[in-house]
């Protein structure tokens, strides 16, 4: 058997579709479009071109962004004094702190500072535990995009086991919570499970953000699952991800690529958490 391969390119087009025609409708009413703030802090080079997708982007969906790069040696004062005069502008709807920060700054401390309505990053703690608790808040992208992913499969969700490898604030955890809102039974496995395989190999959905490449192999997956690779490395000269594509190919359902399935849907989740920030201020 030859898994059914998740075109996330494709399910990215949809989402962004939804999204510009969302925006059309905000525009058409006579309102502003939603505004999108984005704080680069120093030359990492990965950010600075994740920055330029995600400009480009909102540019496609008539969303307004505005960048904000700052210098390296940006003191946490003055970081924290941006972040707090975006949160109080009312014509500012979201806030994207780009990450990774400086080794010099406090990460938790300038998320704490991003106003919850407008953090379309998901990660304050406001908006994690209102995940946690499966209440209404504005939810990381990366694991919404996961969810629509495995939407697009058309799995029944509920009174499946799902197992989540890797439980980091971005990826991990609230893909946890995703799943088990959705109404499975949720095994999550890190770096101190012992035989994790054998625990994995239940799973009749399978999603892995480890940021090991290749560490889930034939052992891991249950025959007919649904297997989702966050993982995203360069080797080679070509990307690859946490999973071995060849071995869990011919035993799952459905599985994701790398590159072409997670990847996308990052950003295109992004601009929607855009449009659900607009209409938490406007309605
Ligand atoms: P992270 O913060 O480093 O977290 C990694 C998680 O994996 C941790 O919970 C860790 O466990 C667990 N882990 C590490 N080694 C393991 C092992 N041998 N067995 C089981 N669990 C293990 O990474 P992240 O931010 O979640 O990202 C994970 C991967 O997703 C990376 O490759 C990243 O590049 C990729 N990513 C892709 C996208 C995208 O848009 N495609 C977005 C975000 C991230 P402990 O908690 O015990 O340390």
């Amino acid at each position: 058997m030859s898994a059914h391969l998740i075109d996330g390119k494709k399910v990215a087009e949809l989402v962004k579709n939804e999204v510009k025609k969302a925006v059309d409708k905000i525009i058409d009413h006579g309102d502003e479009p939603p505004c999108l703030a984005v704080i680069l802090v120093g030359d990492d080079e990965a950010s600075k071109v994740y920055v330029g997708h995600k400009e480009k982007a909102c540019a496609l969906a008539g969303i307004r962004s505005l960048t904000y790069r700052l210098p390296h040696d940006t003191e946490q004062g003055a970081l924290e004094g941006l972040i707090t005069q975006l949160s109080e502008d009312p014509s500012v709807d979201g806030i994207l702190l780009q990450l990774p920060l400086p080794r010099h700054l406090n990460k938790e401390r300038a998320i704490d500072l991003i106003n919850p309505r407008k953090d379309v990053d998901g990660l304050h703690p406001y908006n994690q535990g209102m995940l946690a608790g499966g209440r209404v808040g504005i939810f990381p992208c990366t694991p919404l995009g996961v969810m629509e992913l495995i939407a697009s499969t058309k799995t029944t969700i509920q009174g499946k086991i799902a197992v989540v490898v890797g439980r980091s604030m971005l990826v991990g955890a609230p893909v946890s919570h995703m799943l088990n809102h959705a109404g499975a039974s949720v095994i999550n496995l890190h770096s101190r499970s012992v035989n994790p395989w054998d625990l994995a190999r239940m799973g009749d959905i399978l999603v892995v953000a480890t940021g090991v490449r290749h560490l889930v192999d034939r052992r891991w997956v249950k025959p007919g699952a649904v297997v989702i690779d966050v993982g995203i490395h360069r080797h080679d000269g070509k990307l690859t991800g946490d999973v071995n594509f060849e071995e869990a190919r011919s035993i799952a359902s459905h599985i994701t690529p790398v590159p072409g399935g997670v990847g996308p849907m990052t950003i295109a989740m992004l601009l929607s958490n855009c449009v659900k920030a607009w209409n938490l201020k406007h309605r």
